[in-house]
């Protein structure tokens, strides 16, 4: 059975609709990309898993229970982490305060402590007493994963990790997935950078205007299904 399922799947902001009727599944230890243009419903997906914003109780759901209504909060505590669009680190704390934010009032056995994740990233531990806004962005992409592992999710969220790094810094970053996948958790990267979510992803979902337009291995997809799929033309 799949770890993750939306079935059906609609998001609205107020009045307008973000996402129509989304079927999707994740089963353990698989990493699947979602890429699609800006604005497709990519942030809304995750949001919508991660309980920041509400479909139909049973339009989400973990090892078949519906999860569509609960609090962001118990949804961490089912095992499912986000790592948000644009890093939401807490400024005035160090490194090793916002990863330890990640674990706080979570009960969920797992692979995850500070020393896992210092071995993943090292240089985090290296600044691990530094203020995060003295850190470059990469560093901080690399907290705020450090920090939703420490929850020891068995499905992690990614929102756009790769976003305004260069790439050699994104390469490090993905460099850690592998270990990550090791541990058996699931992911789901919202990725723009198609060519790297093409190189980690055992599936793709394209979304377009709050639509799937395509979805498949990577290896089964043309240059010109994707383009389609991602443009509309
Ligand atoms: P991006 O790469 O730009 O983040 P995305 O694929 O993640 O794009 P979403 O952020 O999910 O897209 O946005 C989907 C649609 O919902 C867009 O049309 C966007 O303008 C709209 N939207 C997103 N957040 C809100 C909000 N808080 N209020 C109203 N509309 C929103």
């Amino acid at each position: 059975m799949a770890i993750l399922q939306t079935r059906q799947l609609t998001a609205f902001y107020g009045d307008f609709q973000a996402l129509y009727g989304i079927d999707t599944t994740l089963d353990a230890g698989e990493t699947v990309a979602i890429i699609g243009a800006n604005g497709a419903g990519k942030s809304t997906f995750l949001k919508a898993i991660a309980g920041l914003i509400h479909g139909a109780a049973d339009s989400v759901l973990l090892d078949g229970t519906p999860i569509g209504a609960c609090a962001a909060a118990d949804i961490v505590g089912l095992g499912v982490a986000l790592v948000p669009e644009g890093r939401r680190l807490f400024p005035s704390l160090t490194v090793e305060e916002n990863l330890l934010i990640g674990r706080y009032g979570r009960k969920m056995a797992g692979p995850w402590t500070l020393d896992r994740v210092y071995g993943l990233f090292p240089v985090l531990k290296a600044r691990r007493h530094s203020a995060t806004p003295t850190l470059s962005g990469g560093q901080q992409q690399m907290v705020a994963i450090g920090r939703a592992l420490m929850s020891n999710p068995r499905v992690l969220l990614c929102d756009e990790i790769s976003l305004g790094l260069a790439p050699i810094i994104i390469a490090d970053i993905y460099a850690g997935l592998p270990q990550i996948k090791a541990e058996g958790t699931s992911v789901v990267l919202v990725e723009q950078d198609i060519v790297q979510a093409m190189k980690v992803a055992d599936r793709v979902y394209c979304f377009q205007e709050g639509r799937l337009s395509l979805t498949g291995r990577p290896r089964d997809l043309t240059r010109e299904q994707i383009h389609r799929a991602y443009f509309g033309s």
